[in-house]
């Protein structure tokens, strides 16, 4: 009776486990970490073609392990409710829905105090402004180009200590406004700026919150932005290569001072930035 039950339970777990688990490949090993914002890697088999993978409406990475078989790496919005989440899979005419199970994660929260009120509150022609920037953030965010990124372990962007993690609830003066989206490095103005992986710029900006910005499109919906840039030394369509330098790093837009603010965005959702990052 009691080896019964034993049996069960390893089956029911082997289940849950074999959506990605079964042969797990270096990709599904190093990120999957399926949490609001952070990455679930699923299995999709080894076909001779790549599945199209859809999730919440947005195409999905699909890309090859290193044991041969298909995975989607789907980025997890950090506002996803823990629990049972689907994807939608299309092998030829055939569409079957994955499940994937989301965990829970807790964010820790910062009191930030800024001497620039309207960066707290904007004014409502500042409004206007950061609502056209959003829309060409979000425009670029969206993006999904075929060809597939050179790599999805990512370099670190500036050699330094990280500061503000990924996924902190922000209070400014008291008030709290939207959770941290990226990964913050604390290193000096000037601060070279290197390139994670081969990819395009699809904006050169100078934006309110932002401060000057650059956003480079890696390729199957994998975009990367830096912001509160001092120098952007790139123009908009660019080619770069892996370690190519895109800017120095500033205080501007809202920033207390020198850093590098970093996103890294799956399918249209900000993820934690930390789980790329080699050799963490
Ligand atoms: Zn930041």
């Amino acid at each position: 009776m009691v080896n019964r039950m034993l049996v069960g339970l390893f089956a029911a777990a082997l289940t849950v486990g074999a959506a990605w688990a079964q042969g797990a490949g270096y990709i599904a090993r190093s990120l999957h970490q399926p949490v609001p914002g952070g990455v679930a890697v699923l299995s999709l088999g080894s076909g001779a073609t790549a599945p199209v993978v859809h999730y919440e409406g947005a195409q999905v990475m699909v890309v090859k392990d290193s044991d041969g078989s298909w995975v989607a790496v789907l980025g997890i919005d950090l506002k996803a409710r823990p629990g049972r989440h689907e994807a939608q899979v299309k092998e030829g005419p055939n569409l079957r829905q994955l499940a994937f199970d989301v965990g829970h994660k807790e964010y820790a929260s910062q009191h930030i105090k800024l001497k620039n009120q309207a960066h707290v509150t904007p004014a409502p022609e500042q409004l206007k402004r950061y609502e056209r920037e959003y829309a060409e953030q979000m425009a670029a965010y969206g993006s999904f180009r075929e060809s597939g990124p050179s790599n999805v372990l990512l370099d670190a962007p500036v050699k330094g200590r990280t500061s503000s993690p990924f996924g902190l609830r922000r209070f400014f003066n008291g008030q709290e406004r939207n959770p941290h989206s990226g990964l913050d490095f604390a290193v000096p103005k000037g601060t070279p700026v290197h390139v994670p992986a081969n990819g395009v710029v699809t904006i050169v900006g100078d934006y309110f919150f932002n401060g000057r910005t650059v956003f480079v499109d890696h390729g199957q919906g994998f975009i990367t932005m830096y912001c509160h840039l001092d120098e952007i030394l790139v123009r908009k369509g660019q080619e770069l290569k892996r370690g190519d330098v895109l800017g120095k790093v500033g205080a501007t837009g809202r920033a207390t001072g020198p850093h590098l603010h970093w996103n890294v965005s799956l399918n249209g959702n900000r993820v934690d930035p930390a789980i790329f990052l080699k050799g963490k």
